[in-house]
């Protein structure tokens, strides 16, 4: 009774007893329609043969995805069971095209729906095959597949990761033409966005040969270094340059070869070693992490790899942390950069939601880090062209104030020249005061005496002008040293010049010759200066010293001689001498003209 309760319920709902999951097609799908979740098989070891696979379908083992699209990062393989019904009178065909480039390899298998045959291998790809092995051009992996008018075809995928991978377990339905349509705007997009990256690593370049400054050659790198590992993750250096020999570890070694550029560049351009120096340590690590994980993919270490992405990725937000604080300390163009790199790490935040099955995958989350890679090269321009102009602005200031400074040493160095050109001239002057000066009574000494008193007579000679000459001499002096003192002898001489200057014209020359002796030259004739000599005796005569030691009188002898038309100053002053040596010898303090019988 059971039994024949279950065989009525398994004809009546014969889908139940089959469990396939049945698309209806029409050949004009436009990939929005997917092959769907509800039958996975995860092969941990990767190693089942479609014979095994078909049996364990068969036995109705296969799983629905637990996750939101992809798998999560698992090992070895996952297989796929699902059917495409024609619904047309008119055979189709159909592309199915996986969702994600991260894939190593894709299997495809199919049968008849119903059948006992056999699934037969329609596709077999892998990255490390030759691209144009492949059924369909795609830098994705794409399964063609014709179905027959109203029949159903059963289809068993697999998809191998290697030793561990993230898989979509789920492919887009095409029409070919709309797939190829579509295949070639998406291309048209990334190249256009790869070729704006690759404008900017030649204006860089140019850059750094106008400015010699090496973070433009750094940004270069970086940005030559982004069109790498984008084009080889994204499959288009399978599809378009490598097409043979193509191995999947390129995808790890474009990738740490793209952080390590993006940590070398974030370190130069935000200069932490100078300003931050313990996020630099930071960096650094960071630099040290992805030359490892350059190792690992070098030599195939998958497991050391993953870890080492893992912390290459924990660690990209820490490029962010430096921008924003650089830019608390001032930079603008850190701001910049904190931005544009904010926004790569969203977007790799938000792959990785899709990758762990966490987000259902979406062209959003798929292309965000891509194109959010060309949005940070394209702030990064910006932010370096603001850095450029404040290096100019900097440098004009710099220049300006160093010109100003210039200037004002170069005047302060003109008026110090002016005043020192007079204080040497004030010093010449007094130099040459002081040498025609006697220093104890201020008028002319012996020397210049003689040039100015030369210089009288020349003029007199010339203009036959009458001019005398007296040669005055203190009488008793060695005594009045002897009695008040040297001191007050000295003040004697002062006071008796002043009292001789004191009557004196401004055409007169007088001046100390040595000791207790003064000479005065007069434009005088014979009256004149008889009665000049007269009122200079008096005046000397009335001179009074009050000293300590009582009242300083003086009187002096004054000899007297008269210009002839052959005299010179030396012999006039002979004469006057002469006659000076008379008044002397007469008993002093009177005046002596000098006369041939002296
Ligand atoms: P007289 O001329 O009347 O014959 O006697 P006198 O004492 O003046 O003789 P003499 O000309 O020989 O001596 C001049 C003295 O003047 C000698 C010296 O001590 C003194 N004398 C010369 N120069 C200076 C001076 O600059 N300062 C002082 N205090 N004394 C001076
Ligand atoms: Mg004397
Ligand atoms: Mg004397």
């Amino acid at each position: 009774m059971i039994l024949k309760l279950i065989v009525a319920v398994l004809l009546i709902f014969p889908q139940f007893a089959l469990a396939v999951n049945v698309i209806d097609v029409g050949g004009q799908e436009t990939g929005t329609k997917t092959t769907g979740q509800q039958e996975i098989l995860h092969d941990v070891d990767g190693d089942l043969d479609i014979a095994a696979a078909a049996s364990i379908s068969e036995r109705g083992a296969f799983q629905p995805l637990q996750s939101a699209g992809s798998t999560g990062l698992k090992p070895g393989a996952f297989w796929s069971h699902f059917a495409l019904r024609n619904v047309t009178d008119e055979a189709i065909t159909l592309d199915l095209e996986y969702v994600d480039h991260q894939l190593i390899a894709l299997e495809a298998y199919t049968r008849n729906l119903d059948s006992s045959d056999d699934y037969r291998n329609i596709a077999r790809m892998s990255l490390a095959e030759s691209f144009s092995e492949r059924p369909v051009v795609h830098n994705r992996f794409v399964v063609r597949v014709t179905i027959p008018a109203r029949q159903v075809k059963e289809f068993l995928i697999k998809f191998s990761s290697h030793q561990a991978g993230f898989v979509f377990p789920s492919m887009r339905i095409w029409n070919p033409d709309r797939l190829r349509e579509v295949h070639t705007t998406e291309v048209g997009i990334i190249m256009f966005l790869f070729g704006g990256i690759f404008l900017m690593a030649i204006i860089s370049l140019v850059g750094a040969l106008a400015t010699q400054d090496r973070t433009f050659l750094i940004y270069a790198v970086y940005a030559l270094s982004k069109i790498v590992s984008w084009c080889t993750i994204l499959g288009y250096t399978h599809q378009f340059f490598i097409k043979e020999g193509f191995h999947w570890n390129y995808l790890s070694v474009s990738g740490a070869f793209g952080v390590l550029a993006g940590t070398v560049f974030a370190r130069a351009f935000l200069q932490t070693q100078k300003y931050t120096p313990r996020i630099d340590y930071v960096l650094i690590f960071m630099m040290l992490n992805a030359v490892f994980l350059l190792f690992c993919a070098l030599f195939n270490l998958t497991a050391l790899a993953v870890l080492s992405i893992t912390v290459a990725l924990l660690l990209y937000p820490m490029m962010s942390v430096a921008g924003v604080v650089r830019w608390r300390q001032g930079s603008t163009d850190a701001a910049v950069f904190a931005l544009a790199w904010s926004l790569l790490v969203v977007g790799l935040v938000v792959q990785a939601l899709r990758d762990l099955g966490l987000v259902e995958h979406s062209i959003m989350n798929y292309y965000w880090p891509a194109f959010a890679s060309f949005v940070e090269m394209l702030g990064i321009m910006a932010a370096m062209g603001i850095k450029v102009r404040r290096l100019r602005l900097q440098k004009d200031q710099a220049e300006h104030r160093y010109t100003e400074q210039l200037e004002m040493s170069k005047a302060e160095l003109e008026a110090q020249v002016v005043a020192r050109t007079r204080e040497l001239e004030q010093a010449k002057l007094a130099a040459e005061h002081e040498a025609r000066t006697d220093p104890l009574t201020g008028v002319y000494n012996r020397r210049s005496f003689f040039i100015e008193a030369g210089k009288r007579m020349n003029l007199a000679l010339r203009k036959h002008q009458p001019l005398s000459i007296m040669m005055f001499d203190i009488d008793h002096f060695k005594s009045v040293n002897d009695t008040f003192g040297h001191s007050i002898g000295d003040e004697a001489l002062r006071v008796f010049s002043d009292s001789v200057v004191q009557n004196l014209r401004d055409s007169d020359v007088w001046g100390r010759l040595g000791g207790e002796e003064f000479a005065l030259v007069l434009s005088e004739d014979r009256e004149g200066t008889l009665q000049t000599a007269q009122r200079l005796r008096q005046a000397i005569g009335q001179i009074v010293i009050n000293t300590p030691s009582g009242e300083l009188r003086m009187t002096a002898s004054i000899g007297v001689a008269y210009l002839q038309s052959d005299h010179n100053i030396e012999l006039l002053l002979n004469k006057a001498d002469d006659a000076l040596y008379k008044a002397k010898n007469q008993g002093r303090d009177q005046i002596v003209e000098y006369s041939e019988a002296l």
